[in-house]
């Protein structure tokens, strides 16, 4: 039978819940148990898919194809396993099917209310995530903060479930401990205040972690421990570190693993925790590094950078780096500078590899092409996907092709007059489009590509026929200009079989220049890096060598 350990966030956002739940979560996997996790997202929106990137950060794609948080990638990545539409509850997703329910009168005429319709709801949807992974431990994140309205149905759910069969629950808060400069203290109350929220939820939390810039001294977790109610053992330390992949072997050291498993009366099956700790060790020690530019838009918020718009992307880049013992730098570059000033362009020489990502909309597009170009004609090793991989085809159209205005339709207004549409609108989208019905309709999750010999993908992948890989786009390579640009040195490399979609491009008389429909992002994992992503940096390195 599984259990259920609910985490929840206390005094403010953004201090690693996520990471901290993919973390022990990789811990019990590594102690043998089967573990899955699930996010809950408290905002109205059904899923992620029509959320701003810089609003939200990246929108991860499952293999089932379903648009969601960021923090499932990392569940993924820690946890090594494939997660689902299972996974991942929004507050949009859980009203829509209590309110489908009601319509269709399967509440027998009842009245249906808030409580306890809603968190039954909610419960029920994570117990079909036990259900289906056949778990051991399933691990809950609730978003938001704790105090917070928009998250409290859901610590109802969490406090039904516990009277319910309180021997299968352990809540655990992920709290901050500020050290204001002034004081140069680290404070407990903040804590303490969350705790106090938490109890008036009916919740007690079994352990606390304690995130902080160091970590936390004897005092500080002795009153944690009175003020707090929570055994001195439970009061986690969780310091600042330079990598998320030390935080499991930093919980590990506190011993959290064990504690865990004791409140359960369970007890370790095997411990390893090996490989990660390699992984650690040459994350701490690689120095000679290895410099990708990556060329995009989602990166500025007021005046501040923002990197989690293209986190998979980012975190690919360093597992690839990695398994060559080499120290990822990346670089963000935006693309709306080189369109304003293209001698700009002349930095990108600085880099061993550029990465054009996915994007949607025209906002530096024309910026990217530019890129595009002079990592083609400068011999750059590129690698683009989706959206990068569209525009390496424009860019290839206009300028071998002599398509002057070559374009993808998704930038062609009703004033472009006569132009190429190289890249065009899937015949079944422009129905939804006209419709308005954007939230989940585009092409999404796992497709196969069947990949062509002796391409650079083909020997990436291992000389395999077929590999899968999932996707988040509307829009294609136009097959009414596949045989010119094949004509001109474009390969199509990798092939849907079942709709004849072009999936993979390369150039032959290049070091590396590689564009993919799909995104390889989501399916990198630390100790197994993307084959495309470890082709490209190995082919960024042998530039850097030269
Ligand atoms: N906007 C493009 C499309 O819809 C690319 C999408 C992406 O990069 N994920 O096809």
């Amino acid at each position: 039978m599984a259990r259920y350990i609910f985490v929840a966030g206390g005094v403010m956002s953004g201090i690693g819940k996520g990471v901290a739940v993919a973390s022990i979560g990789r811990i019990l996997k590594s102690k043998g148990f089967k573990v899955t996790a699930v996010k809950i997202d408290p905002y109205i929106n059904v899923d992620a898919g029509t959320m701003n990137p810089i609003e939200h950060g990246e929108i991860f794609v499952t293999e089932d194809g379903v648009e969601c948080d960021q923090d499932i990638g990392n569940y993924e990545r820690f946890l090594d396993e494939n997660l689902t539409t299972d996974n991942y509850i929004t507050t949009g997703r859980v009203y829509q099917a209590v309110i489908n329910r009601e319509r269709n009168l399967e509440y027998g005429g009842r009245c249906v209310e808030v409580v306890p319709d809603i968190p039954n709801e909610v419960i029920s949807r994570i117990q079909k995530a036990a259900r289906k992974t056949k778990a051991d431990f399933v691990l809950i994140e609730i978003g938001g903060t704790v105090g917070e309205y928009q998250n409290l149905l859901f610590l109802e759910a969490a406090r039904m479930m516990h009277l319910q069969r309180p021997k299968d629950i352990l809540f655990i808060l992920v709290s901050y401990l500020p050290i204001p400069e002034k004081i140069g203290e680290m404070k407990t109350k903040p804590t303490q205040t969350a705790v106090r929220l938490l109890n008036e939820a009916g919740i007690q939390p079994d352990i606390i972690l304690g995130r902080s810039k160091v970590p936390l001294d004897e005092p500080r977790k002795r009153k944690i421990s009175i003020f707090c109610n929570v055994d001195i053992k439970d009061v986690i330390s969780a310091p600042d570190i330079e990598s998320i992949y030390e935080i499991p072997i930093n919980f590990e050291k506190e011993n959290l693993g064990n504690r865990i498993l004791e409140k359960f009366n369970l007890k370790s099956r095997k411990q390893n925790l090996k490989d990660w700790e390699k992984l650690v060790k040459i994350i701490k020690t690689a120095e000679k590094p290895v410099k990708i530019g990556m060329v995009g838009k989602y990166f500025e918020t007021g005046k501040f950078t923002l990197m989690d718009s293209y986190i998979s992307v980012i975190e690919a880049v360093k597992h690839a780096a990695w398994f060559f013992k080499k120290k990822p730098e990346i670089n963000w570059l935006g693309a709306e500078k080189y369109e304003k000033n293209p001698k700009k362009l002349k930095e990108l020489n600085k880099f061993d590899g550029i990465i054009v990502p996915g994007g949607f909309g025209s906002r530096g597009v024309e910026g990217k092409i530019k890129a595009i170009e002079f990592c083609r004609k400068q011999k750059i090793p590129f690698l683009g996907f989706c959206l990068g991989m569209q525009l390496a085809v424009v860019e290839f159209a206009r300028n071998v092709c002599g398509f002057k205005k070559a374009n993808s339709t998704e930038f062609i207004s009703t004033k472009s007059g006569k132009v190429d549409p190289v890249i065009d609108v899937m015949p079944e989208q422009k129905a939804l489009l006209k419709e308005k019905k954007y939230g989940g309709t585009m092409r999404l999750g796992a497709y196969k590509c069947e990949l062509k010999r002796g391409t650079r993908s083909w020997k990436a992948y291992g000389k395999v026929k077929y590999v899968s890989e999932r996707h988040r786009h509307r829009y294609e390579l136009n097959n009414e200009f596949r045989s010119i640009l094949e004509r001109k040195g474009m390969m199509m490399a990798g092939i849907n079989p079942e709709r004849d979609l072009v999936e993979i491009i390369e150039l032959k008389k290049h070091p590396f220049f590689l564009g993919v429909q799909f995104h390889p992002e989501y399916k990198s994992r630390p100790l197994k890096p993307h084959p495309l992503f470890r082709e490209f940096i190995k082919s960024s390195l042998r530039l850097r060598n030269k």
